[in-house]
């Protein structure tokens, strides 16, 4: 058994992967005028040219994260040991956990 599975996901959690793509206006290449990934170190400076044509790229930005979910947030209170009450009637609560 092999588990180079663990270690690639290892890599891939510390080489983020980094989208770029020509610059608006830029003559580019087919490469990077539909955009390409380039796995990077958090430190690297990022990449300014087009690795096939030298044309100027950019870095374009990911999706935005999902912001925690009200669930996430009540499982980590739940693990740091609160307690959440759910408003039942006026002035009755019951306890979640
Ligand atoms: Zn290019």
């Amino acid at each position: 058994m092999r588990f180079t599975r663990l270690g690639d996901t290892r890599v891939a959690h510390e080489m983020p992967l980094r989208e770029y793509s020509c610059v608006p206006g830029a003559a580019g290449c087919a490469y990077c005028r539909q955009g390409f990934e380039q796995l990077e170190a958090p430190v690297a400076a990022p990449l300014s040219a087009c690795p096939r044509c030298g044309a100027p790229v950019e870095r374009r930005l990911s999706a935005p994260a999902v912001p925690p979910s009200r669930g996430a947030l009540s499982d980590r209170a739940q693990r740091a040991g609160f307690h959440q009450l759910k408003r039942v009637d006026r002035g009755t609560y019951e306890k979640q956990f």
